[in-house]
This record gives C-alpha cells, sequence and structure tokens, in this order.
C-alpha cells in the first residue's frame, strides 16, 4: 500500500492508510494508547485499541515510546465534535490502527522533542542536532531557507542569469577577513586557502564573458567569532556585466520583494522602494550605518528595508597610510574616478558601493569594480603596495583585466541573516541546518579535532611541542 502524508489524512476520512514516522508523543489509558504520530507534515492522533490490532502485535503496542519510527495501517475516522482538537491541523481526524509495526526503536531523548526546544542549553540541542531539527520550529525554519533560496534561485534563473559553482580550494583573497588554510599534501610547503567569498572568481567570470553569474556560495572566515557570526555562512554572490549601481539595486530589491511575497506573505514592507541614505546621512541622523528604520519594532510582521550608499572608499589604516573600508576591487563614483587615478584627497573618495540593510542588520554589500586594469592598480598604490607585492597578490587579477574586461558590479545578500529575520529568531544559528558554536566547534561531529600522525604527516605538517 502507497504511504499516506499525516497532511493527507484529513481528506482521507473513510479510506483505509499507511502511514510512517515519529512518536510525538504516547498516552497509554490502559484499555486504548493514543500516538501522536509525526512526519514531515504534520502531527496526526493515531488510536490503538488491542481488538482492532492482530494479537501478536499487542506486545509491541506496550513497547512504543517517544520517538520510535512507526508504520501504521489504520482507518481515517472523523473525530466527533467534542473531541475534535483544534491546535492540530489534522484535529478533525483520527487513525483507527489496525497493523502496527516498530521501524526503529529509540533512546529517550535528551530533551522534549514536541515542544519548543528554544530554551534548552544549547550545546546540547547543537551535540544532537538531529533531533533538534525534527522539532516543529526547526523544520519550518529549515524549509523556510529551502524556500527562500528557491525563490531567488527561479527570480534569477527567469532572468538570464547562470548558476555557477567556484572553487573552495583557492588562494587567498584581500577582503580583509583571516583566511582558513589547507596544507596542500602534493605542494609541500604550499597552501590553498578556504575562500572569503568568491569575490575574485566572480569577476574572472565576468572577464569569462558569462555575464550574469549567480551562486548559493559557501563562504569561510577564521575570525574570533564575534557577536552572530560563523566560521562558515552562505551568500547569494551575484556579479553581473554591463551594469551601473542603479541597475543592481533595482534588480535586488524587487528580487527581495517577490521572495518576501512568496515566502513570507505575513509581512509588511514598510517602504517601496526602499529608503536610500548615503552613508554620511545614516551616521548623521542614526549612528549607524545600518539603522534600523521600522515604525513599530514590537511588529513581527514589519519589514523595513533601505540602502546605505556612498561609502567613503578609504579610510586611515592607524599607521599613516591609507586601507579600504569594503572591498578593494570596488570603483569610485564615477564622478571621483580622476580623484583616485590623480591620487589626490583620497579620504572624500566616494566608492560605487551599497549595503542593503533589513531591520537594522546588514543583509548584503556589493559594488561597481574597477574594471580597467591600471585604476586597480592605483587603489593598490594608494594602500602603499609595492609593486612586487601588488604583481604577487593581484597579478593574476591585472592581467585578466587586460584581456577585455567589461565594467561589471555585483552584491551578495546574507542567506543565513535573511532567513533569520523572516524566521523572527533571535540568531542565524536558528536557520541554519548544522551551525557551528559561539567559538567554532561542531559539537555533533566533534570537529575540529586531532589528526593521527601519519594523516599530519602526509599533509607536511610538524606541530610544535
Ligand atoms: N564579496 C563581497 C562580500 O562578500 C560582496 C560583493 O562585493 O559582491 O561581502
Amino acid at each position: 500500500m502507497e504511504r499516506t502524508l499525516i497532511s493527507e489524512t484529513i481528506s482521507s476520512v473513510g479510506k483505509s492508510v499507511r502511514l510512517c514516522g515519529w512518536v510525538n508523543s504516547r498516552r497509554d489509558m490502559g484499555k486504548v494508547i493514543f500516538v501522536d504520530l509525526r512526519d514531515r507534515t504534520g502531527i496526526v492522533q493515531v488510536v490503538m485499541v488491542p481488538a482492532e490490532i492482530p494479537a501478536e502485535q499487542h506486545e509491541l503496542m506496550k513497547e512504543i515510546r517517544s520517538e520510535f519510527v512507526l508504520e501504521i495501517q489504520g482507518e481515517v475516522v472523523a473525530r466527533n465534535a467534542k473531541s475534535i482538537n483544534p491546535n492540530i491541523k489534522t484535529g478533525t481526524v483520527e487513525i483507527l490502527a489496525k497493523s502496527i509495526a516498530i521501524l526503529n526503536r529509540a533512546k529517550t531523548p535528551p530533551f522534549e522533542l514536541d515542544k519548543d526546544t528554544s530554551g534548552i542549553n544549547e550545546e546540547v540541542r547543537l551535540k544532537y542536532r538531529y533531533l533538534d531539527l525534527r522539532t516543529e520550529r526547526m523544520q519550518k525554519n529549515i524549509r523556510l531557507r529551502d524556500a527562500i533560496i528557491t525563490r531567488f534561485r527561479d527570480f534569477l534563473h527567469a532572468r538570464q542569469f547562470c548558476e555557477i559553482e567556484t572553487p573552495y580550494l583557492t588562494k587567498g583573497t584581500p577582503e580583509g577577513a583571516r583566511e582558513f588554510i589547507v596544507p596542500s599534501r602534493l605542494h609541500p610547503g604550499n597552501f590553498y586557502v578556504l575562500p572569503q567569498s568568491p569575490q575574485q572568481f566572480k569577476q574572472l567570470l565576468m572577464v569569462g564573458g558569462m555575464e550574469k553569474y549567480f551562486q548559493i556560495a559557501r563562504c569561510f572566515r577564521d575570525e574570533d567569532q564575534r557577536g552572530d557570526r560563523q566560521p562558515e555562512f552562505t551568500q547569494l554572490d551575484m556579479e553581473m556585466s554591463f551594469v551601473e549601481q542603479e541597475d543592481v539595486l533595482q534588480l535586488v530589491e524587487e528580487m527581495m520583494i517577490d521572495m518576501v511575497k512568496a515566502t513570507a506573505p505575513e509581512k509588511r514592507i514598510q517602504q517601496i522602494p526602499f529608503p536610500r541614505l548615503t552613508y554620511k546621512e545614516a551616521m548623521e541622523k542614526y549612528n549607524s550605518d545600518k539603522p534600523d528604520l521600522r515604525e513599530d519594532k514590537n511588529d513581527p510582521n514589519l519589514l523595513a528595508f533601505c540602502w546605505v550608499i556612498d561609502f567613503p572608499f578609504f579610510e586611515q589604516d592607524g599607521n599613516g597610510g591609507w586601507t579600504f573600508t569594503h572591498n578593494p576591487f570596488s570603483a569610485p563614483q564615477p564622478e571621483y574616478m580622476e580623484q583616485l587615478r590623480e591620487k589626490r584627497d583620497v579620504g572624500s573618495i566616494l566608492a560605487a558601493q551599497y549595503d542593503i540593510v533589513l531591520n537594522g542588520y546588514e543583509v548584503g554589500g556589493g559594488s561597481i569594480r574597477n574594471h580597467r586594469p591600471e585604476d586597480l592598480k592605483t587603489v593598490f598604490e594608494i594602500m602603499g603596495a609595492s609593486e612586487e607585492e601588488i604583481q604577487t597578490q593581484y597579478g593574476h587579477m591585472l592581467e585578466a583585466f587586460e584581456y577585455g574586461a567589461p565594467p561589471h558590479g555585483g552584491i551578495a545578500p546574507g542567506v543565513d541573516r535573511i532567513v533569520m529575520i523572516l524566521a523572527n529568531e533571535p540568531n542565524i544559528r536558528e536557520v541554519i541546518p548544522i551551525p557551528k558554536t559561539g567559538d567554532a566547534r561542531d559539537l555533533m561531529m566533534d570537529a575540529p579535532s586531532p589528526l593521527p600522525a601519519k594523516a599530519l604527516a602526509e599533509a607536511n605538517i610538524r606541530l610544535k611541542a
């Protein structure tokens, strides 16, 4: 018999069904046992009465505990008015069990899975993430994540974007964060790093004529975990050729509105088009470059997007020199191009850099890039890099740009933060299927962990005594 999903039982009154799932809870009333059975679509009450069930299964019936995996054959019956349960979607029906099979037994879980687990010790939840994921809230969050990513994908594909994977084993990129290092076994003394973003690859894809690229990209940053950060996180990385700042802003705005409508119709976007603030205005008015513009901060369904634009390109590096504020590959705003080329009054140069902000969180940043090699080189010179440093670190980019790089720009909305806000969760760990702790450990897999001496030797690693 084909499996019926629990959500389908409501419309199957009078039919025989076969259900598979987990025991959400069980109440033994002596003569009958009630089991709330759970699958990915919901919960339904199963009634087990010995007279309806073959004698050889009566022992099994008594054995059943929370989180056992069951296969139930039975009949869907309508509940009488008095026993309708308004708290579950299938509350108008129940399953009269005719046959029970235990597909697997389960130890008593370390916390209850039929309740919201947000109050449970997080280390315990992360060690047993596979159990936490069974809870209703986590199921909802992870499925919302899937819906949001799917909507972004569909939106971009419908506009002729091409989804392209870029390498995870690569060379460092100078965007400011410390990178994870991977030793090369085949090339002793040499290292890959895990990319802190696909920035260079996506720009090289533009040189490669791809024109419209996107990727659901994992990014790796080996930072001390300040606040709500993860050593690996996901962004919707995008890059386009022959665009100006306005094109990127329009496209992303349309994409966000489409995504909210499709995946969180209960939400209201406070202002469309999204308000735009210059960095200067944002700092003067809100003392923040990610202002929370919500009229009512207690309204869980209010979304206040805004753009912050016109960031300064450079800032003092503390040693008398200059460094970039956001991204060394950004272009200046067109009216500052001459100033950049002449390296004049660099502190006042504004970048073609934009951030998208939602409810006080930066949920994405991007820029129009410097596509002419000599302009890009000038940026590195302003930051005090020697000719040799420029060649070893960025030579491949400068060379690529000499072969007809188109004007291009992009952005990278952060998937984790967007899902977090739409799910009304307080941190991104609640919407990442398998997150790390605040100090970068995976408690479920027990990572990081020591390696056998042989593995270290093969990777040409000798540990400090
Ligand atoms: N690479 C940038 C980041 O990861 C995004 C971009 O400029 O497209 O924040």
